[in-house]
């Protein structure tokens, strides 16, 4: 493999030979000119986050040429883009569609099958085609990010908040079509989109919701970004995290902007765990907590810093406890163990009564203790949440990225209930299999009344092997023990799609084969990004692709 890439020959796509490739190439080039198709034979670059590749996984976990591309190509228009879907069914040649490529730690760029044609969308179909100031929503193409959507509304002044994830660098389409997540009360992002606009895998053209309804003399709809469900079959869903359509137009909700206040509570002992989580259940049931908060381990205290592992610890393998400790006690928290980052919403009053309900329900854990921005120094992490939590996108996240040298991240995240016992079920598993490969734990759990995302970091250096081998034997098992446990992820690396997909096998595989039946039902060729979520489309199935 690396020996071909040193020659600059590219990696061709399944079932293809060169020549067919370069003549299939020639073909596309006619269509999008020459200038808007680029073949992927140059050496790979892993460059950093503002300049991603959109070559291969920046964040490789196996070799930096295990996922790649043959070719990327940027499209203009919807019109194009059906004219690279019908192109790649005259091949058979796979594409992989991607906005902006920034899902960093989920595979980023790559595509799952190497080999095929990126489609990056994000490049030149990156317009805000309307923000609507009265229905508070917009209507965006895959390239617009979180940056550019807040500075537009900026711009025009309009007194409304977008909703931005820990980094805002990425494709607000992209992010909310892989169903994830920012902080303000709209940061489910898929829950708060509004009406799609598809290229399906045969190159016709779908718009879901009150947008399959015509407007007035050919315009859109206007309630497209009013309304999501329509009538008939709520058909959104199947288009998010999964391989049966390219969204071309989403439309999102923002939010009307109000007063706000973050906060943290700081907890003394390691084995406060399952009380704060029963503590947070009733909270947010009740919703007097206004986001999804945060409940970190004090390491990432240190981690924030910004500053490297090797400032803290220079020995071999995790961080010992007693260091963190040691180290705590000169950060402005002081040595405690698990801190609470929250923020509630309105008026100062309203606010104030929040705070007052909050603070005496954690008052029953002993040591618990709220501290406010003011409270803490200009460079804590509490002041950056202050920013994301109120709709104001930023890079500082990326600051993880100092603790190993040539970082990278992967995330492990199951869904857990909200209980004081399932947390401590999966605790127990994650901080056993992060000893065992002697890697350090990093858990954040995203808690909301009936479920929380415990969500791990994993950090490693990407230059070494042992590293990233490491991570990757950790994530299986995580996945295998907690799966037997009956907790799931909610998104994963392309590298584990198919071993995540698996877990959910309820009834003989049921959602599998329906997801399968969809997925050959509207693409019999199998083009479309196969494998992406663990779907493989009829032609790639049992040859042994899955892994
Ligand atoms: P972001 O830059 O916000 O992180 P990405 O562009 O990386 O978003 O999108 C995340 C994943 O979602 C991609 O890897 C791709 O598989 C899928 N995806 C992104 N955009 C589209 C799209 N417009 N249509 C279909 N799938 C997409």
């Amino acid at each position: 493999e690396s020996v071909a890439r040193q020659q600059n020959v590219p990696r061709l796509p399944p079932d293809t030979n060169r020549v067919e490739f370069d003549q299939a190439i020639d073909e596309l080039k006619q269509i999008l000119g020459e200038e808007h198709v680029a073949v992927n034979d140059k050496p790979l670059v892993d460059g950093w986050y503002m300049e991603h590749p959109n070559t291969h996984d920046a964040f490789h976990i196996a070799l930096q040429e295990d996922l790649v591309s043959s070719a990327v190509v940027y499209p203009g228009t919807v019109g194009e883009v059906q004219d690279i879907v019908r192109w790649a069914n005259k091949h058979k040649i796979p594409i992989y569609p991607i906005s902006m490529g920034r899902n960093i730690g989920y595979g980023g760029t790559a595509p799952r099958v190497s080999g095929s044609v990126v489609i990056d969308l994000g490049k030149r179909m990156n317009r805000i085609l309307n923000i609507d100031a009265e229905n508070a929503s917009c209507l965006l193409e895959p390239g617009v990010s979180y940056f550019a959507l807040y500075e537009e509304v900026q711009r025009r002044k309009l007194p409304l908040w977008i909703d931005t994830p820990d980094v805002g660098g990425g494709s607000v389409l992209g992010n909310a079509i892989d169903r994830g997540v920012g902080y303000t009360p709209y940061g489910d992002h898929f829950a708060n989109h509004c009406g799609l606009e598809i290229v399906l895998p045969n190159g016709e053209l779908l718009r879901t919701g009150m947008g399959a309804l015509p407007g007035k003399d050919g315009g859109d709809n206007p309630t497209w970004q009013s309304f999501q469900p329509a009538y008939g079959p709520y058909s959104d869903g199947i288009f998010s995290q999964s391989n049966f359509g390219i969204v071309v137009r989403m439309g999102m909700w923002l939010m009307p902007e109000t007063g706000h206040q973050s906060y943290l509570i700081t907890f003394p002992r390691d084995e406060d765990f399952p009380d704060i989580v029963e503590i947070i259940r009733p909270l947010a049931q009740q919703r007097i907590l206004g986001n999804i908060p945060q409940l970190r381990h004090v390491i990432q205290e240190l981690a924030t810093t910004a500053r490297p592992k090797s400032d803290f610890y220079d020995g071999i393998g995790p961080i010992p406890r007693d260091i963190i400790r040691e180290h705590a006690s000169s950060l402005p928290v002081g040595d405690v163990s698990w801190v609470f980052y929250g923020t509630q919403y309105g008026d100062a009053a309203s606010i104030a009564t929040q705070l007052d309900s909050i603070r005496a329900a954690f008052s029953k854990i002993a040591g618990a203790k709220m501290l406010l921005p003011g409270d803490l120094p200009p460079s804590h992490y509490l002041q950056s949440r202050v920013s994301v939590c109120s709709g104001v996108p930023v890079l500082k996240e990326l600051d993880w990225l100092n603790w190993v040298p040539n970082a990278a991240h992967l995330f492990f995240s199951p869904i857990v209930p909200t209980r004081g016992k399932d947390a401590q079920v999966v605790h127990e598993i994650v901080v056993r299999l992060h000893a065992k490969y002697g890697i350090d734990l990093f858990p954040t759990l995203c808690v909301a009344g009936r479920e929380m995302h415990y969500i791990v970091n994993i950090v490693y250096d990407r230059s070494s092997l042992d590293e990233k081998r490491r991570a990757a034997v950790l994530m299986r098992e995580m996945i295998a023990e907690t799966a037997a446990e009956g907790y799931g992820e909610y998104r994963t690396h392309i590298l584990f799609a198919d071993m995540v997909a698996g877990t959910y096998n309820w009834g003989n595989n049921a959602l599998m084969r329906f997801n399968e039946t969809i997925k050959d039902a509207l693409d019999p060729n199998g083009i479309l990004a196969p494998g992406r979520n663990g779907i493989w489309p009829k032609r790639f199935r049992g040859k042994g692709w899955e892994i």
